[in-house]
């Protein structure tokens, strides 16, 4: 009965008609269910509305008071009128103005009395209000929801379609949390939950719905994500059996650092405890993860099972292919991306089936059905929050409890980390390896342009290599030049005389390649590029990195960036071009110059952007919370994971008839995510 109605499209509701049903589609509200689930962004409080002269000054807020008499329209210019209306509370007077809106003579009577929410403003003695939305105070509810208006949908418009939505909710509809779960942690029921998010009688109602939503939001996320490693209590087949670290350490060209030696080994004796390892490391771009990767590679390899390494990009895993294989002599490496002729593919394909490859390179390609392993014993993820869960599920799917590790360079607060990654074991790679000078960071306006092309010049002259990166192709916004015109530019006019490459997401994968080995032989000086090359690329040689249109990057992407640089012995340079002038931008590039540390610049994003924001921009590889915020909700995020957890010891496939609805839930979150 309750799925039905929650399943109906949402063109059965009164007064949604075929139009309007389309842009609630568009806005992801295709049936009435969904349109439940798009929550107020804030409330109107208009249930101790102030009396004129007592209402606070220049903030938001309800007014209860009379219309006096018939409201005025004047028109002050074609195509502009105004709207002037004198309310009053009989012990003070002030004046609204609407601008070109012709129902307000109509919809504003005199001697009515009406409950104005808005903004007071005071004009010498008068107090006035530009247009302030209004509610007859006999019908006034306390609390109004206001929803993000977008697409031509107002507030009003969601409201309205919410409350016939409301209105047809049956009196008992069934909860997808169990109820001894509610009666143990104080949640309310779904349906009052969803009523009181949406028409709610005061605050207090606002916040047993909401603590009750976002509990059911992240009991669902922490039990998806549970599920989908709900290997990690089977005993794993695929036991190391001797560490072999210390000779891979003896083949690398460099000392590992402490923080990659214990890396290595927290991972090593995760392998060798008999359960699948299930363990992220974070380490700073330059940190050295590569050089872990290999070396559990390499353990595994000697253990007899096979490995598989997955990077973000063709770019990044023709990297790994070249520094890995170049390393393990002895091993036999492959590299298998989507762009690979269909006969170099069957090779690589067999060799994976009969065992004859012991350490696969690749992208998305691992994924594909066809990829099947002998023996896969270790997955390792590369720039974890490129890649969704899911599809770190379906690469561990090809081998039986494989050890899983991921890489990021995304640093998320440890606590967190551990949250929001169900039980994951972390390494942290806190040091640099030794030798890395600080990397300059400047920001400058455009009219400097000149100046930093001269101080590219030095630079090239003396043998070196420079990034440029510029606004991204077909992005056809106003005063970003593409990348192709921006090159024309250099080649023409800043660095005539110089072999410049350009790189772009547009372009074919052999020709990105083709582009990016010239550019790592030395080839071509300058690189321009789109952020294709923010991820993992590795050039020492190059030394300064110039980012035009700065304002465009939020601050772990200009740190992905700049980490560009900076990564053999010579001193490099960031150079941040923009005109914004905004106050949050000239924050942002501040915190650039001043600090290299990227869990520092981290910290500042969330403070700057928002924990909504930073976690919007999918750094983590979640699907997306309409409610939950792992920052603020924390404490909430601990117990749906014991709740999560509690739930899955009993019932593992979530099958018993209780558990249907969370099921139901799980399935439906983590398959919305478009990857
Ligand atoms: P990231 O953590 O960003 O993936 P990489 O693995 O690409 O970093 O390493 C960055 C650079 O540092 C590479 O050129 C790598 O060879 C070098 N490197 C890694 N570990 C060390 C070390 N212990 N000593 C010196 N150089 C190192
Ligand atoms: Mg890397």
């Amino acid at each position: 009965m309750m799925r039905s109605l929650f399943e109906r499209n949402i063109r059965d509701l009164k007064g949604v008609g075929e139009k309007r049903a389309k842009l609630f589609e568009k806005l992801g509200a295709p049936t009435v269910g969904a349109l439940l689930r798009l929550y107020p962004r804030t409330y109107e409080d208009l249930s101790r509305p102030y009396p004129i002269r007592l209402a606070p000054l220049n903030e938001p807020c309800a007014v209860r008071a009379t219309v006096l008499e018939r409201p005025k329209e004047t028109r002050i210019r074609a195509g502009m009128m105004i709207c002037k209306v004198t309310v009053t509370d009989g012990e003070s007077d002030m004046e609204l103005t609407y601008f070109n809106n012709p129902y307000i003579p109509s919809m504003l009577k005199a001697d009515e009395e009406y409950v104005f929410y808005g903004k007071v403003t005071a004009n010498f003695l008068k107090r006035e209000m530009t247009t302030p939305e209004f509610v007859r105070a006999a019908v006034c509810p306390p609390i109004r929801p206001v929803y993000h208006q977008t697409l031509g949908l107002t507030s009003r418009m969601i409201e309205n379609a919410v409350k016939s939505a409301l209105d047809l909710l049956p009196d008992r509809i069934r909860d997808p949390i169990p109820e001894a779960i509610r009666e143990k942690y104080g949640l309310c029921p779904l349906r009052f939950a969803l009523e009181n998010i949406h028409l709610p009688q005061d605050m207090e109602a606002v916040e047993t719905a909401r603590k009750r939503l976002i509990f059911e939001e992240l009991l669902i996320l922490q039990l998806g994500l549970l599920r989908l490693k709900g290997r990690s209590r089977s005993i794993s087949l695929l036991r190391l059996d001797h560490d072999c670290s210390e000779r891979f350490y003896g083949l690398l060209p460099f000392e590992p650092t402490q923080a990659q030696r214990r890396a290595v080994k927290e991972a090593i004796a995760d392998m060798m405890s008999g359960f699948p390892m299930n363990r992220l490391i974070q380490g700073d771009v330059g940190s050295g993860k590569t050089a872990v990767a290999a070396a559990l590679c390499c353990c595994a390899v000697e253990n007899g099972m096979q490995a598989a390494l997955m990077a973000p990009t063709e770019i990044l895993a023709q990297q790994h292919y070249a520094s890995l294989s170049a390393l393990l002599r002895d091993t036999r490496v492959a590299l298998l991306t989507g762009s690979m002729p269909a006969a170099k593919k069957r090779e690589i394909l067999q060799g994976l089936l009969d065992g004859e490859i012991q350490l696969v390179i690749g992208t998305h390609a691992l994924l594909s059905e066809n990829v099947a392993f002998r023996r896969l014993g270790l997955v390792i993820t590369d720039e974890q929050h490129r890649f969704g869960v899911a599809q770190r599920a379906a690469l561990a799917s090809k081998g039986d409890h494989p050890h899983m590790l991921v890489m990021s360079a995304t640093p998320i607060p440890r606590t967190l980390a551990l949250m929001i990654y169900g039980d994951l074991d972390i390494s942290i790679l806190d040091e640099l390896p030794p030798g890395r000078q600080k990397i300059d960071t400047y920001a400058i306006t455009g009219d400097k342009r000149l100046r930093a092309f001269r101080f590219i010049r030095k630079h090239i002259d003396e043998g070196r290599q420079c990034y440029i990166i510029c606004p991204m192709i077909d992005e056809g916004q106003n005063d970003m030049a593409s990348v192709n015109e921006y090159a024309e530019k250099v080649r023409t006019r800043w660095l005539p005389d110089y072999p410049v490459g350009v790189l772009h997401g547009k372009m074919k994968p052999k020709e990105k390649e083709a582009i990016m080995t010239d550019f790592a032989r030395g080839n071509i000086a300058v690189l321009i590029s789109t952020t294709v090359v923010e991820v993992g690329v590795d050039v020492p040689n190059a030394v300064v990195m110039l980012i035009e249109n700065a304002e465009r990057y939020g601050l772990s992407q200009l740190h992905q960036l700049r980490g560009r640089v900076g990564r053999g012995k010579y001193k490099s340079t960031c150079i941040l071009i923009s005109d914004a002038q905004n106050e949050e931008t000239v924050a942002r590039l501040k915190t650039m110059c001043a600090t290299n540390d990227g869990f520092q610049i981290a910290e500042q994003d969330l403070k700057l952007r928002g924990p909504g924001d930073f976690f919007g921009h999918r750094q983590h590889g979640l699907p997306e919370l309409k409610i939950a915020d792992m920052v603020h909700d924390m404490d909430l995020l601990k117990e749906a994971q014991s709740v999560a957890r509690e739930i899955l010891s009993m019932d593992a496939e979530l099958e018993s008839p209780q558990h249907r609805g969370l099921r139901a839930e799980v399935k439906q979150l983590f398959e919305n995510r478009a990857d």
